[in-house]
């Protein structure tokens, strides 16, 4: 694993995901990787996908700034709520979640949608500022070896190396209202949509905050492991109308669980 050159791409992948789906990695380049291995690191050409070639197997021989996805800490995992411990350093979380531009991108892995203004999630003493947020069907955590429908990642950050993840699960129920106003607007390809609206990000998530936690990775490349999870126990409900809809458009962009291997999982009930 290398660990410099992901953190190195960490910051603008998040930010831009530099896809670009014309261009892929030259393998005959690979006998200069080391005295190349600055460029290398810049990943922005190389091209990766949910399936084939290009898939979460061979992710981490895609571009050498992808070595961290074969790292022994990665995400997601399954987590196997009986085997969940509780610990007394774990903190209640807080969101001092306010309102944000409606900006949703489709860049060809997720939609996503950025977020404007301040927000933060406090884990005791530390506070974490709300990047964006991003969808992925199936679930990529597992929960007792079963996916759910859809997955929410809120994607937070308090420096290079820190990031928090808040995650939760949408299973079948009423409708979604972010899907009931926006997901007919929602991109089907790559693009944006962008809005005059605001939205209210503390209305998306759960009243109930009790969480899984673990130390893991990015889920996508360069799969940096430098996230602290937190897999929300309560669900979002969402129509099968909804789920089917937006399923179609996201397209099983899934990782497949990794091994917990040393690590352990920790519960936290409010
Ligand atoms: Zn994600």
């Amino acid at each position: 694993m290398n660990k410099f050159y992901s953190l190195f791409i960490v910051g603008s992948l998040l930010v831009t995901f530099g896809c670009n789906s014309h261009s892929s990695h030259n393998q005959s380049d690979s006998q200069n990787e080391n005295a190349h291995k600055e460029q290398h690191a810049d990943c922005s050409h190389a091209h990766w996908s949910y399936e084939g070639e290009e898939g979460p197997e061979n992710w981490k021989d895609i571009c050498p700034g992808y070595s961290a996805c074969g790292g022994n800490s990665q995400a997601p995992i399954n987590i196997i709520t009986s085997d969940a411990t509780s610990n007394d350093s774990l903190f209640k979380l807080t969101t001092e979640y306010n309102t944000s531009n409606v900006s949703v991108v489709n860049n060809g892995h997720t939609v996503q949608f950025n977020v404007s203004g301040e927000n933060y999630l406090m884990i005791g003493e530390k506070k974490y500022k709300l990047l964006q947020f991003h969808y992925h069907a199936l679930s990529e955590h597992k929960i007792n070896d079963a996916h759910s429908p859809i997955e929410v990642h809120f994607v937070h950050k308090n420096n290079d190396t820190d990031f928090a993840v808040l995650g939760f699960m949408f299973k079948e129920g009423k409708e979604y209202d972010l899907f009931s106003k926006y997901l007919t607007q929602f991109p089907t390809e790559k693009g944006d949509f962008v809005s005059e609206d605001v939205i209210d990000l503390k209305e998306l998530i759960p009243s109930n905050l009790s969480y899984y936690n673990y130390s893991g990775s990015l889920t996508t490349p360069p799969c940096s492991e430098v996230v602290n999870w937190y897999v929300l126990q309560t669900p979002q409900e969402a129509s099968a109308e909804q789920i089917t809809e937006f399923s179609k458009i996201l397209h099983n962009n899934y990782r497949p669980t990794k091994p917990l291997n040393e690590r352990k999982v920790f519960s936290y009930t409010e």
